[in-house]
């Protein structure tokens, strides 16, 4: 049975009673033409030489955007087939991890649970907001560690769980009764970041958030949709928790040029053929580390990436650096590991030579 929550009871007080910054474009709610409320420039985009600013197709960088950016939102509900009103937008999805644990975590006070190795991200903010953080690390296979996690919210009430599905850096998703199981048992919220879920959408929890009110589901458009320079990114949950959000957040916090660029890139075809290729890509990469001398193990992957032991990582991390290789060194976080992202046939077709040569012997006259 589901349980219901009280979001009013679980935000801090401070923020439940907090009146938000209104802006000029929050008051001003009819049709105009001429705007004198917000002190801008009246001369749209001078600084471009040659623009007359009547090009449609560039946004008025002389006006304040949209704070609750309703084109955008529009657009992404129906494209993921979600409710505008359930939709957060931020600054990347680093940006609603801030935000909830500002909203709901009392600095000093309350606690935040993640379930370690996973995204680093969550301790940093946690630690910014002076907010503790209990870790109840995974399983041997990187799965929720159920018993462990239920004596952990009855003995801490943390008001935030931070699960990573799939997970950074193991790249596994989270079984789907392991996280109904934390749901069920949680006296806060769940949140789960998707942001490689573009790899595995038929692992994804976003239609859970109409059935959970307690669940709030991350995601990004960093990863599989191509625009980590954009900054991008959204939280998906119910009115209460969407609504808090919005009213602490910086209120212009997406400029008028990233939701001008995400409305047509989400209006047009999606990356589905790039993730495609992707996948493809990490299925050859995972076949050919597997069978190669030196590789101790490669992890089951639902992501853009994959976790790699080696029996010598540090070497093998340093030698694909002097080769203008970077990958990631995971090795504090899983024993040996460095963290893979796949990249284009031909980038991944140099790792693989790379990383032969370093196990082979006189390879390089073969
Ligand atoms: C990359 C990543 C993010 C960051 O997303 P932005 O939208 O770029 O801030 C969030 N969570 C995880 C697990 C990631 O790997």
């Amino acid at each position: 049975m589901k349980k219901n929550i009280d979001i009013g009871f679980l935000v801090r007080e401070n923020i439940r009673k907090l009146k938000p910054y209104s802006s000029a474009r929050d008051e001003f709610k009819g049709k105009a033409d001429i705007f004198l409320d917000a002190n801008e420039n009246p001369y749209p985009n001078y600084l471009r030489s040659g623009s007359t600013g009547e090009d449609r197709s560039e946004p008025p960088m002389n006006r304040y955007p949209d704070p609750l950016q309703s084109q955008l939102k529009e657009a992404i509900g129906k494209r993921m087939s979600l409710q505008p009103k359930k939709i957060f937008l931020g600054n990347g999805s680093d940006e609603a991890i801030d935000l909830l644990l500002r909203a709901f975590c009392e600095p000093g006070q309350d606690r935040a649970l993640i379930c370690s190795p996973t995204y680093g991200m969550y301790k940093v903010s946690a630690g910014i907001n002076d907010v503790q953080l209990i870790d109840v690390p995974l399983t041997q296979d990187f799965q929720p560690d159920i018993p462990s996690l239920q004596k952990a919210i009855l003995d801490y009430s943390p008001k935030l769980i931070f699960l990573c599905s799939p997970n950074n850096p193991t790249g596994n998703a989270m079984d789907k009764e392991a996280v109904e199981a934390i749901l069920k048992a949680s006296t806060g919220l769940v949140i789960i970041d998707e942001a490689y879920s573009d790899f595995a959408p038929d692992k994804s929890f976003l239609d859970s958030t109409e059935e959970w009110p307690q669940l709030v589901v991350l995601k990004t458009f960093s990863k599989a949709w191509g625009m980590a320079g954009l900054r991008l990114g959204m939280a998906v949950g119910c009115e209460e928790v969407i609504d808090i959000l919005n009213k602490i957040k910086p209120p212009y916090n997406l400029s008028s040029i990233v939701q001008e660029v995400a409305l047509e890139q989400i209006s047009e075809c999606g990356p589905e053929s790039e993730i495609g290729e992707i996948i493809a890509e990490r299925n050859r990469l995972r076949e050919s580390l597997t069978q190669m001398e030196g590789v101790l193990e490669v992890f089951p992957s639902d992501a853009n990436f994959l976790l790699v032991r080696f029996r010598n990582s540090e070497e093998v991390f340093n030698k694909l650096r002097d080769q203008g290789i970077v990958v990631r060194d995971r090795s504090s976080y899983v024993k040996d590991a460095l963290r893979i992202t796949v990249g284009t046939p031909q980038e991944n077709q140099a790792l693989l030579y790379q990383i032969e040569s370093i196990f082979t012997p006189n390879f390089s006259i073969h």
